[in-house]
């Protein structure tokens, strides 16, 4: 294994650090002024980011994230994964180089699965960044952690498909420029468990689709996205909106889950590495007992530990990217639900750690603490909890041992 950076990334690198530093660091307070108004139910649109996408566009940092060279970089995962850490180090920067979730995934499935027409429609001002995209899967009613629940119909009509369900924690629900939905949902109630779902691109504009509330997150208006619920009652929608075919959801969501999972980790190893450097610094100003905070053996061992969590995991990670280079998602698929269990973890507990080295300041909202740590705990839910990852895992482990199956059994 050789996690050298390519030249390609390391001038990659380079440029997107000088690009945060230059642009991205100096405007966190204004960004979050732009997004105030969320607090009251206003998500208008922060100019910050028009500005910045701009910029990122004109700076040839755009569209990293796809492995396609003529819409995307070009770059692989293990090419990309170094810029997500840089864009992890404040939650929205990745919207500026349009690399965030879930659009990019989003993206990725109009790329891989979707007809010239819905490519033309949907995945072209994507790339632009001119509409941002939602993935409605998950519903209250089922537990969605076995995506097999999902309830939602799809049911073929003429020409048509006609749409009825509820969905919940419908990331980007919010965003003022919410320009398509992809829609999971029952088409085939008869076929195999695995595939009875299909996906439908649903314009939100639809008749019949209503965001019924807006979701936070411990209090977090996680603005301009947001997350909704939101209702789908006899929505109707033209048979081509249909991806790939009846049936086919879970061969969709099984060809976008690996890079997914490759860039959000990447983005909570960013924001772990600022999160540590906060703690030291600000263990090594504050004075305690008449010496720094630093000195104290018990926050050397908890320095010493977050250090090593965030780069066992970087390397697990960097590990996963290079298997899924050579043999694809499936050749990575313990490693895919392993970052996916460790990486949300090491967050959290860094984030813990640095709080508590801040004290009272850790919980006020005056260091993006308390709004990061609010973020790392979702990460242990979002794409599924860790419990069913690390079923998967098991599985595949205990399936080295198990006794080959006699004959006729
Ligand atoms: C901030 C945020 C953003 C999200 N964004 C999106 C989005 O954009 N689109 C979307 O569709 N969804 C999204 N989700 C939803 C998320 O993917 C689901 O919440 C998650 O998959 C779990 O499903 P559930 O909430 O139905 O939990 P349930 O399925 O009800 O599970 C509840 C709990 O049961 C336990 N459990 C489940 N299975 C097992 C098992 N096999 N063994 C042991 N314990 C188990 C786990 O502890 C789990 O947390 C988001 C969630 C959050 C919090």
């Amino acid at each position: 294994m050789d996690f050298e950076h390519t030249a390609r990334t390391a001038d990659l690198i380079e440029r997107v650090s000088a690009f945060m530093a230059e642009h991205v660091l100096p405007n966190e307070g204004r960004f979050e002024a732009e997004v105030a108004g969320a607090a009251t139910g206003d998500f208008s649109w922060p100019p910050l980011l028009d500005e910045l996408k701009l910029k990122a566009r004109a700076a040839g940092l755009w569209n990293l994230f796809l492995p396609d060279p003529e819409h995307g970089a070009g770059l692989s995962n293990s090419e990309y994964a170094p810029l997500a850490e840089i864009m992890g180090q404040v939650y929205w920067a990745s919207e500026a180089f349009n690399c965030n979730a879930p659009d990019t995934g989003n993206m990725e499935v109009l790329h891989m699965y979707g007809s010239s027409e819905q490519q033309r429609r949907w995945l072209l001002p994507l790339l632009a960044g001119e509409i941002r995209s939602a993935f409605c899967m998950t519903e209250p009613d089922v537990a969605s952690s076995d995506a097999t629940n999902i309830a939602t119909s799809i049911r073929r009509d003429g020409d048509s498909y006609v749409i009825n369900g509820r969905k919940w924690w419908t990331t980007n629900g919010m965003h003022p420029k919410l320009g398509i939905l992809i829609v999971m949902g029952v088409t085939n109630p008869d076929g195999p468990r695995h595939a009875r779902h299909g996906q439908i691109l649903v314009e939100p504009q639809t008749p019949g689709v209503r965001i019924v509330r807006h979701l936070p997150v411990f209090g977090y208006h996680e603005a301009p996205a947001g997350h909704v619920e939101v209702s789908f009652t006899d929505v109707r929608v033209p048979a081509d909106q249909l991806i790939l075919g009846e049936g086919r959801g879970f061969e969709i969501a099984q060809g976008r889950l690996g890079p997914g999972r490759v860039h959000h980790c990447m983005r909570s190893i960013g924001a772990a590495e600022r999160a540590l450097e906060q703690m030291c610094r600000r263990l090594l100003s504050r004075q305690a007992f008449g010496g720094a905070i630093a000195d104290q053996s018990i926050w050397q061992q908890r320095v010493a530990e977050c250090r090593t969590q965030i780069d066992m995991c970087r390397l697990l990670v960097y590990r996963t990217a290079w298997l899924m280079d050579r043999g694809g998602n499936k050749a990575a698929r313990t490693e895919i639900a392993s970052i996916k269990v460790a990486v949300p973890r090491m967050l959290q507990h860094v984030v813990d750690t640095a709080i508590q080295a801040f004290g009272g300041a850790g919980v006020t909202d005056d260091f993006g603490l308390a709004a990061l740590y609010a973020r790392a705990r979702t990460m242990r839910l979002v794409d599924g909890p860790d419990e069913v990852h690390n079923r998967d895992i098991a599985r595949l482990e205990f399936r080295k041992y198990k006794p080959p199956r006699s004959a006729g059994s």
